[in-house]
């Protein structure tokens, strides 16, 4: 079944428990196994792409903005759409972060993980969001301007993220305010969505950044 978010836009959910997390591959439920219909997952991408058209949300030039380093408060414009680019999820990176700091066999143990929910090993959701932050830094923030974020909000992991995988980030800008206490500030409310290499969202969160606004000119 589809159905709309809080923020208007469409989600796929399981028509038996109501759950929204599928196994790409074969089409089942995580939660309950049963199938989610083929005709339900392409109305949800026609869904999709209907609301971005009817919000106005069009791709940017992915290389005009990485070639964009300096960014101030005034370049965040409410409704802009940027794409970030693509990154590959590497197969030895997936193991080695998951030792490191995300030591669940799901993530870590190829033949535990291949008799698992997920038919075998997936990314785990810091190591995506870790792939994630370095697009946001180099191409949505800049160094002449960011100076903090206060933290996320509904962070959500969507769908696996197998080794192999290329994902790529789309950040629009939902919100930004001049800061009534910090005249040299605003303040950026921006959805993020990362998207494996079928078009499915893997991630979405909700970012905050305070953002220096651009100098007076001299
Ligand atoms: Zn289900």
């Amino acid at each position: 079944m589809i159905f709309e978010n809080p923020a208007g836009a469409p989600e796929l959910a399981c028509n038996h428990c109501g759950c929204r997390w599928f196994d790409r591959m074969s089409g089942a439920c995580y939660e309950c196994g049963e199938p989610v219909p083929r005709a339900d997952i392409d109305a949800y991408h026609a869904a999709l792409q209907a609301f971005h058209e009817r919000k106005g949300i069009h791709a940017n030039d992915p290389s005009k903005d990485a070639q964009m380093s300096e960014r101030w408060f005034e370049d965040y414009q409410p409704g802009a759409v940027h794409e970030l680019g693509t990154l590959q999820v590497d197969a030895d990176e997936v193991l080695e972060f998951a030792r490191r700091y995300d030591p669940q066999p799901i993530h870590t143990d190829p033949a535990l993980a291949a008799r698992g929910p997920f038919g075998g090993i997936i990314a785990s959701g810091w190591h995506t969001g870790s792939l994630m932050m370095r697009l946001y830094a180099l191409n949505y923030l800049s160094s002449a301007s960011s100076l903090a974020s206060p933290g996320l909000d509904e962070l959500r992991w969507l769908r696996p993220v197998r080794p192999g995988d290329t994902l790529s980030v789309r950040v629009t800008v939902q919100d930004a305010r001049a800061s009534a206490s910090r005249p040299d500030r605003g303040v950026v409310h921006s959805l993020i969505e990362v998207f494996n290499q079928h078009g499915e969202p893997v991630m979405t969160m909700r970012a905050v950044n305070m953002i220096a606004r651009r100098p007076a000119q001299a």
